[in-house]
């Protein structure tokens, strides 16, 4: 039982969260050391979301509300971590939900489809390996992709990913959108729009965001796409990180 008064309550209750998901079948042990990266950097931009990463969330919901066919893409961190959020999402922006996973099994792939019903999905993609295609220039097992999904998206939103496949992705003419905490990721490098958030703060602020530009016109939302410049908003988070460590070698 964790005390609501220790200083590192969210923190821990999130790894209990994982540990739990770990236990569970729905997270891969290496999933695990992902979100142990992720901690370190989240410590490092302050654990809570930047104005820097804010401008981020605004340009990704502008894209997803002007995408065709936007598609999220779930591993086993954001069902641990996120499922009811993710859910909320795709509701609200229109995006369908994909399973896409590097230690694919079908026991994980069906834990995670029981934790995303439980969340409310009503169709989930992703799950039937007869139905799937190969993604050409992936060559894990997240290169199987549905084809009225993550084949044929135009926005692909991707809470936590590698940078194989953000670039396999971006190279084949999509439009991805990341969230990662580390900036110096090939993820966050590559993708066209990065959000460096943990994903718990992240995917509610874009549910509020989307629904809030909803109702613009397409050429107001464009224009907010068109404005973001992802490698100086990169530049943004790294600077929060640097004055953190800059803060704490002055006391
Ligand atoms: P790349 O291949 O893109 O250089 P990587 O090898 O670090 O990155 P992985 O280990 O597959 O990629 O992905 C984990 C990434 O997800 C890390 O960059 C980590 O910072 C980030 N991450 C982990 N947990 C969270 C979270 N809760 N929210 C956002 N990002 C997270």
């Amino acid at each position: 039982m964790i005390s609501e008064d220790h200083p590192r309550y969210k923190s821990l209750i999130l790894r209990e969260r994982m540990v739990n998901a770990y236990k569970a079948g729905i997270l891969a042990d290496a999933g695990l050391i992902a979100h142990g990266r992720g901690e370190a950097y989240d410590y490092l931009i302050g654990e809570k979301t930047s104005e820097t990463a804010k401008k981020a969330i605004e340009a990704g919901s502008a894209a997803l509300l002007l995408a065709k066919n936007p598609v999220i893409s779930v591993n086993g961190n954001a069902a641990a971590l996120v499922s009811d959020d993710i859910v909320k999402l795709s509701c609200v922006s229109n995006a369908k939900i994909e399973i896409n996973l590097f230690y694919r099994t079908p026991e994980r792939v069906d834990a995670i489809l029981k934790v995303l019903k439980k969340s409310g999905a009503e169709e989930v993609l992703g799950v039937d390996d007869k139905n799937l295609e190969h993604f050409k220039g992936i060559n894990s097992p997240r290169g199987s992709v549905s084809p009225e999904g993550l084949l044929t998206a135009d926005v692909i939103l991707v809470p936590l990913e590698d940078g194989d496949r953000t670039e396999a992705l971006v190279k084949s003419g999509k439009f991805v959108i990341a969230i990662d905490l580390n900036p110096l990721s090939r993820t966050s490098k590559t993708a066209s729009i990065t959000i460096v958030d943990n994903i718990v703060r992240a995917i509610p602020l874009l549910i509020e965001k989307v629904e809030e530009l909803k109702n613009l016109d397409e050429k107001i939302l464009q224009k907010m796409v068109d404005n973001f410049n992802n490698t100086d908003n990169l530049k943004g988070s790294l600077k929060i990180i640097l004055s953190s460590i800059e803060k704490l070698e002055s006391k």
